[in-house]
């Protein structure tokens, strides 16, 4: 390919699970000189971030994980969180990725020179060049902080669900919990066992449902390592049930109504059977239709609420003083540790996650606030050639991240692929193809309950800041799949 003297053949921003992704693909289509850029001090993406008590996955284990490296250890359904770290790890080793992973450094632009190459510079003033550029830097990387007035005068300690303080004993203390996301979900019933007491700051309320968990008994994990077969079939199973949440519930809402309700149904229910003060459970009950906002699982959050010691508190925040939080109509609830369970900044900060400059000068992030938030196929972007971005608008496909690597992934193989078979050495997406899949992900959109159904008052990280949700393909998976090994090859150029 390219005999330009480079410092590699591509680079890799991002080593969580998207960016081992890459890697592994990257690695097959026999990109041999690569450097994963990480700005943590490990691997695993988010789940090296995050550590909080509570921490597991929301999607059954044996569907979120490579369909290619099944684990057969997961402990529980739903594995807790330090064990997709060390899933992680086992996947980076057994793919021989670690020694093209840098840790602590962090990208803060990137720009493409026509003579065919990408320069990337880093926060500590170096830079270095690559024929190709994957970006994986994850949805959910940038953590956000609301800026409540007076949280600087706070004398107690302030911990975003980011920057866990392992250890941090809540014993005889007052906590106070800002924000009631997935994180949350999980995070206040441990917070609950041990606080003296615990206020919930809760904006909007989230759909709540059943969580079928169980450790997974030694002999069915000794089953699923002598036949992976089993495991694979159990993983059809799971990945079936939530594809037809995912289709039914979600992206067809204005075709099947009912299955949504029947979920919104299943939450009032599962709610009713666990929190017993009446006026609770309307303080707690959504007023979005299921699906606006990304629901969560859990047998652990309402029963929370029935505790003496724990008070949901809904009206807005008007300001933190130094040993407390003042809401609405002056009421003040003494705090000794605030915790803010207050999520991600996407659409302003993290799409994309640094400054990347393309062909005529066209700055990504500029062109989709300004514009319209796109991407072809969720990976390419016309004038970003030899560029793949894979967290992207209409790229989050399925209900587990997985389905979204492994699709992109074979997007890469067919690419890569075409390169070889050229000769080639660029790759670019054409206007034409971006703005047809534009079209299409915006007018499958219509049927989803994000257009057909009400979502006025979810505050869903869904939606951008211009109202539109583009963060989801609006595809059911195989379909998915499918396209993405075999989208028409001249939708990109070649040179
Ligand atoms: P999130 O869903 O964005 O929730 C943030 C919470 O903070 C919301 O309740 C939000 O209220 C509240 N908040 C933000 N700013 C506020 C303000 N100024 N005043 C009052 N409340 C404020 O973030 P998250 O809980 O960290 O979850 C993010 C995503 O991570 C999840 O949807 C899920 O995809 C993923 N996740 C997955 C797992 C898992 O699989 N195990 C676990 C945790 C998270 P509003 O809704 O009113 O904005």
């Amino acid at each position: 390919m390219n005999d330009l003297a480079l410092d590699h053949q591509a680079i890799i921003v991002g080593a969580g699970f998207g960016g081992i992704g890459a890697g592994i693909e990257l690695k097959r289509q026999g990109i041999s000189d690569l450097a994963i850029l990480e700005r943590e001090d490990d691997l695993g993406g988010t789940w090296h971030v995050n550590h909080y008590p509570g921490l597991a996955v929301d999607i059954a284990s044996v569907t979120y994980s490579y369909s290619f490296e099944p684990n057969p250890n997961w402990t529980r359904l739903f594995a807790p969180g330090a064990e997709l770290k060390k899933y992680a790890e086992h996947v980076a080793d057994t793919y021989d990725l670690r020694r093209h992973m840098e840790f602590g450094v962090t990208v803060e632009r990137a720009e493409w020179d026509d003579a065919g190459f990408w320069t990337v510079h880093t926060t500590d003033g170096a830079s270095r060049t690559a024929q190709f550029l994957v970006t994986a830097t994850g949805f959910l990387s940038q953590p956000y902080t609301p800026d409540f007035p007076g949280i600087e005068s706070f004398a107690g300690d302030v911990i975003h669900t980011t920057a866990w303080q392992d250890g941090y004993d809540f014993a005889g203390r007052r906590a106070a919990v800002i924000g009631t996301g997935a994180t949350a979900v999980q995070l206040i019933p441990e917070i609950a066992k041990s606080a003296r007491h615990l206020t919930v700051f809760q904006r909007t309320p989230i759909w709540v449902v059943p969580k079928v968990d169980f450790p997974i008994p030694a002999p069915i994990r000794r089953l699923f390592g002598a036949v992976p077969a089993t495991q694979r079939a159990a993983r059809a199973i799971n990945t079936s049930m939530l594809e037809l949440l995912m289709v039914v519930g979600v992206l067809h809402y204005r075709q099947a109504k009912p299955g949504n309700r029947l979920a919104a149904l299943l939450a009032k229910a599962h709610m009713r059977a666990q929190v017993r003060d009446a006026n609770t459970r309307r303080q707690l009950t959504p007023a979005y239709d299921f699906g606006c906002k990304r629901p969560t699982f859990s047998n652990t959050y309402f029963p929370v609420f029935n505790q003496p010691d724990v008070d949901l508190e809904t009206s807005s925040i008007v300001r933190v003083e130094a040993d407390g939080i003042v809401v609405e109509g002056e009421k003040k609830i003494p705090v000794d540790t605030l915790v803010l369970a207050t999520g991600f900044n996407l659409w302003d900060v993290n799409f994309p996650a640094f400054q990347v400059i393309g062909r005529d000068g066209r700055d990504l992030g500029k062109w989709w606030r300004d514009g319209r938030f796109q991407a072809y196929e969720g990976v390419a972007v016309p004038k970003f050639p030899n560029f793949l971005t894979l967290n992207s608008p209409y790229s989050y496909s399925g209900l587990s991240y997985f389905t979204t690597i492994e699709g992109q992934m074979r997007h890469i193989a067919r690419l890569f692929g075409e390169l070889r078979k050229r000769g080639a050495d660029r790759f670019e997406v054409t206007e034409q193809a971006n703005s047809a899949y534009l079209d299409k992900s915006t007018e499958r959109l219509g049927d989803s309950v994000f257009y057909a159904g009400d979502c006025a008052s979810s505050r869903s990280y869904y939606f951008n800041q211009h109202g539109e949700a583009t963060l989801l393909r609006p595809q059911a998976t195989l379909s998915t799949l499918r396209e993405m090994e075999n989208f028409p090859l001249d939708d990109y150029t070649y040179a």
